[in-house]
């Protein structure tokens, strides 16, 4: 999509450290980490949020989050613990309006989240 930020990282427009790509999901580090280790994995669809998935992206956010356990093994944070955010909306601070899932880890986190 136009003036998509994650659609210009997907499309090789934008430079991002990518990590993970295959036919339907790119990761990448995100650019303000929050933690050692801080990884975006998104969709190559351009779904705008949580609320815009349809019936039929069911088997790709499965896929996501099989990308996510994969990247917590190659990243050295399944043992240890990890989180896999979705922020959406103002309220959640979401700031970039293309799916995306935030893989936090490589340090103690505390509950409930800020
Ligand atoms: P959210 O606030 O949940 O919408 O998350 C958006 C995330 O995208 C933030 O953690 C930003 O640091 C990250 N971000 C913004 N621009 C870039 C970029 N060009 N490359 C990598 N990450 C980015
Ligand atoms: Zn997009």
């Amino acid at each position: 999509m136009a003036n998509c930020l994650f659609c210009g990282i997907i499309d090789g427009k934008i430079a991002a450290q990518v990590v993970y790509r295959d036919e339907r999901v790119v990761a990448f580090k995100d650019i303000n980490p929050q933690a050692p280790v801080h990884i975006l994995i998104i969709p190559r669809k351009h779904v705008a949020g949580v609320l815009d998935i349809a019936p039929e992206d069911n088997g790709l956010i499965g896929t996501i989050f099989e990308v996510a356990a994969r990247l917590a093994r190659e990243n050295g944070i399944a043992d240890g613990g990890f989180r896999l955010v979705v922020n959406s909306g103002s309220d959640a601070g979401q700031s970039v309006f293309h799916l995306h899932f935030h893989l936090i880890g490589g340090r103690r986190m505390s509950w409930p989240p800020g």
